[in-house]
């Protein structure tokens, strides 16, 4: 399975199911961005199910390979070669809208969400489909690198001209590109007609319209051990996305570094497990679960306010819940003892 550098945040198991007619229903299952992606369209014929997933799974392959930055042949990786050099390159419309994203993530995070961070997660070898086993991690480059200060405002942008004036600049859209994804994915399933559908990409789950006659009741993976460690009803439109520090990592002499990455140092997270973002806007649900993560238990209610997210739960290495008011009132424990929440006001 291809992983590169699209990284699965697979913790959410689907726990619901469309209700009603399930003649009506239209699944279609695929890997694409190193995960598996399932869409479920409802309400419509087979033939325009058919021919809109179709459509769907062309656009999701052409964005695995311009969209991912270590893809010979792909339009990041010229892009990212032009900026080794720092000369000037053209981007297409497939691909300005995502560096104009990050830009602005990396503004409201205080660049902790910095997709600037390629070369580092390069550095540490997250960017292999298989992370690498049994070798010492390169900290001299990696400190060296995170010295250089990559970052999004060393990416200026002129109409379709972008120039890196840092060669230390490396851009990764792993951390927001499965939600960019599933956004343009809703979105044209809405241009043929449909309007009740979910698209779930390695458990992190985009919906829109009516479920049927129950909501879409979705499983949070609980980060330390299998089952989930609480579900969450979506409304229509809500997508869901998780970051995790133990999805994707490597050891070294038994400690384990995981492949969301602190820009300041270069360094992965430590401290925390796991982030969840409920959001409208997937992309950005996607890039605020990874930059809270980076922002850990004493700033993430400040950098989900300035991101403009509000529905927040977070789960430190001591196993402490850490939720947002309006996340907090979702959260639909299994049973059996209810752990403790802790309740922060976005300040
Ligand atoms: P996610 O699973 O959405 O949290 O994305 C994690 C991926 O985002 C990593 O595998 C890297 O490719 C990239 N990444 C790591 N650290 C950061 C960061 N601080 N800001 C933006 N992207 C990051
Ligand atoms: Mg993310």
């Amino acid at each position: 399975m291809k992983r590169g550098g699209f990284t699965a945040a697979a913790f959410l198991l689907l726990a619901g199911c469309w209700g009603g007619d399930k003649a009506t229903e239209y699944k279609s299952s695929e890997y694409v961005f190193g995960t598996l992606v399932d869409i479920t369209v409802r309400g419509v014929s087979e033939k325009t199910a058919r021919n809109a997933v179709t459509e769907v799974s062309e656009g999701f392959r052409r964005m695995h390979t311009d969209w991912h930055a270590w893809k010979p042949g792909g339009e990041l990786m010229t892009v990212n070669a032009a900026c080794k050099t720092g000369k000037p390159v053209t981007v297409s419309d497939f691909v300005l809208p995502l560096i104009i994203d990050a830009k602005d993530y990396y503004a409201k995070s205080d660049g902790l969400f910095n997709a600037a961070v390629g070369e580092i997660v390069g550095a540490w070898g997250f960017h292999a489909d298989e992370p690498p086993k049994g070798r010492k991690p390169p900290f001299d480059t990696i400190r060296a690198l995170a010295a250089a200060h990559p970052s999004m405002d060393d990416v200026v942008i002129n109409g379709h001209t972008v120039t890196c004036t840092n060669p230390a600049v490396g851009l990764d859209f792993g951390g927001f590109a499965k939600g960019s994804a599933v956004d343009w994915a809703l979105a044209t399933l809405r241009t043929k007609g449909i309007t009740n559908a979910v698209i779930s990409a390695g458990g992190n789950v985009g919906a829109m319209g009516s479920h049927g006659d129950r909501p879409w009741r979705i499983g949070i993976r609980h980060p330390k051990k299998w089952g989930v460690i609480a579900s969450v009803d979506l409304t229509p439109d809500e997508n869901v996305y998780t970051s995790g520090n133990y999805e994707r990592f490597r050891e070294w002499e038994g400690v384990r570094y995981s492949h969301i990455i602190d820009p300041r140092t270069g360094m992965p997270v430590d401290h925390i497990l796991s982030t969840t973002v409920i959001a409208e806007d997937g992309a950005l649900a996607d890039a605020a679960a990874t930059g809270l993560t980076v922002a850990g238990t004493t700033d993430w209610p400040r950098i989900a306010k300035r991101m403009g997210v509000d529905r927040v739960l977070m789960v430190d290495d001591t196993g402490t819940l850490y939720a947002s008011p309006a996340m907090a009132k979702r959260l639909i424990f299994p049973d059996g003892p209810k752990p403790n929440v802790v309740i922060r006001a976005l300040d």
